[in-house]
Protein backbone atom coordinates (compact mmCIF):
# COMPACT_ATOMS: atom_id res chain seq x y z
CA UNK A 1 0.00 0.00 0.00
CA UNK A 2 1.40 3.14 -1.39
CA UNK A 3 1.47 6.09 1.37
CA UNK A 4 -1.20 8.20 -0.73
CA UNK A 5 -3.48 5.20 -0.16
CA UNK A 6 -2.65 5.02 3.23
CA UNK A 7 -4.36 8.47 3.77
CA UNK A 8 -6.65 8.48 1.38
CA UNK A 9 -10.17 9.51 2.65
CA UNK A 10 -11.68 10.39 -0.45
CA UNK A 11 -11.94 9.34 -4.11
CA UNK A 12 -10.90 13.02 -5.83
CA UNK A 13 -7.73 14.98 -5.05
CA UNK A 14 -8.52 15.57 -1.30
CA UNK A 15 -5.53 13.09 -0.13
CA UNK A 16 -2.95 14.91 -2.34
CA UNK A 17 -3.45 17.97 -1.19
CA UNK A 18 -3.81 16.31 2.62
CA UNK A 19 -0.41 15.08 2.31
CA UNK A 20 0.82 18.30 0.41
CA UNK A 21 -0.33 20.19 3.58
CA UNK A 22 1.29 17.62 6.01
CA UNK A 23 5.00 17.74 3.93
CA UNK A 24 4.53 21.87 4.65
CA UNK A 25 3.36 21.42 7.84
CA UNK A 26 0.43 23.76 6.78
CA UNK A 27 -2.65 24.16 9.55
CA UNK A 28 -6.42 25.03 9.32
CA UNK A 29 -7.00 27.51 11.56
CA UNK A 30 -9.97 29.80 12.04
CA UNK A 31 -9.93 33.41 11.95
CA UNK A 32 -11.72 34.57 15.02
CA UNK A 33 -12.48 37.79 13.92
CA UNK A 34 -14.01 36.64 10.75
CA UNK A 35 -15.71 33.72 12.21
CA UNK A 36 -19.62 34.54 12.77
CA UNK A 37 -20.14 30.79 14.91
CA UNK A 38 -22.45 29.58 12.26
CA UNK A 39 -21.53 26.54 12.58
CA UNK A 40 -21.06 25.11 9.12
CA UNK A 41 -17.57 24.43 9.45
CA UNK A 42 -18.41 21.82 12.65
CA UNK A 43 -21.06 20.83 10.67
CA UNK A 44 -19.12 19.03 7.71
CA UNK A 45 -15.96 17.89 9.79
CA UNK A 46 -15.70 13.99 9.70
CA UNK A 47 -12.84 14.43 12.19
CA UNK A 48 -15.13 16.46 14.75
CA UNK A 49 -12.36 18.48 15.52
CA UNK A 50 -14.05 21.54 14.85
CA UNK A 51 -15.74 23.23 18.44
CA UNK A 52 -17.83 26.25 19.60
CA UNK A 53 -20.78 27.44 20.69
CA UNK A 54 -23.45 29.38 18.37
CA UNK A 55 -22.55 32.67 17.21
CA UNK A 56 -19.25 32.69 19.16
CA UNK A 57 -16.04 32.18 17.11
CA UNK A 58 -14.83 28.59 16.42
CA UNK A 59 -11.59 26.73 16.78
CA UNK A 60 -10.14 24.08 15.21
CA UNK A 61 -8.23 20.74 17.60
CA UNK A 62 -5.14 20.30 15.76
CA UNK A 63 -4.56 17.37 17.40
CA UNK A 64 -7.74 15.98 15.63
CA UNK A 65 -7.51 17.90 12.12
CA UNK A 66 -6.86 15.45 9.14
CA UNK A 67 -6.67 18.67 6.84
CA UNK A 68 -9.60 17.93 4.14
CA UNK A 69 -10.13 21.22 4.17
CA UNK A 70 -13.88 20.85 4.12
CA UNK A 71 -14.95 23.38 6.23
CA UNK A 72 -12.50 26.00 4.05
CA UNK A 73 -14.79 25.05 1.37
CA UNK A 74 -18.31 25.66 3.26
CA UNK A 75 -17.20 28.72 5.16
CA UNK A 76 -18.97 31.33 3.87
CA UNK A 77 -16.90 34.52 5.76
CA UNK A 78 -13.94 33.66 4.83
CA UNK A 79 -13.11 32.64 8.27
CA UNK A 80 -10.72 29.33 7.50
CA UNK A 81 -7.20 30.16 6.67
CA UNK A 82 -3.85 27.91 5.92
CA UNK A 83 -1.01 28.92 8.06
S1 LIG B 1 -18.24 28.12 8.82
FE1 LIG B 1 -16.83 29.89 9.01
S2 LIG B 1 -18.03 31.46 10.08
FE2 LIG B 1 -19.11 29.52 10.37
S3 LIG B 1 -18.33 28.74 12.36
FE3 LIG B 1 -17.05 27.86 10.72
S4 LIG B 1 -15.29 29.26 10.53
FE4 LIG B 1 -16.90 30.35 11.67
S1 LIG C 1 -9.66 20.53 7.61
FE1 LIG C 1 -11.17 18.86 7.70
S2 LIG C 1 -10.67 17.75 9.58
FE2 LIG C 1 -9.66 19.74 9.71
S3 LIG C 1 -11.09 21.01 10.82
FE3 LIG C 1 -11.48 21.34 8.63
S4 LIG C 1 -13.14 19.89 8.12
FE4 LIG C 1 -12.24 19.26 10.10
Amino acid sequence: MTESNQNSCCSDGTDKVQNILNVLDIRILINEPLCTGCGLCAEKCSANAIFGKAKIPHFIDQNLCIKCYACYEVCEYDAIKFY
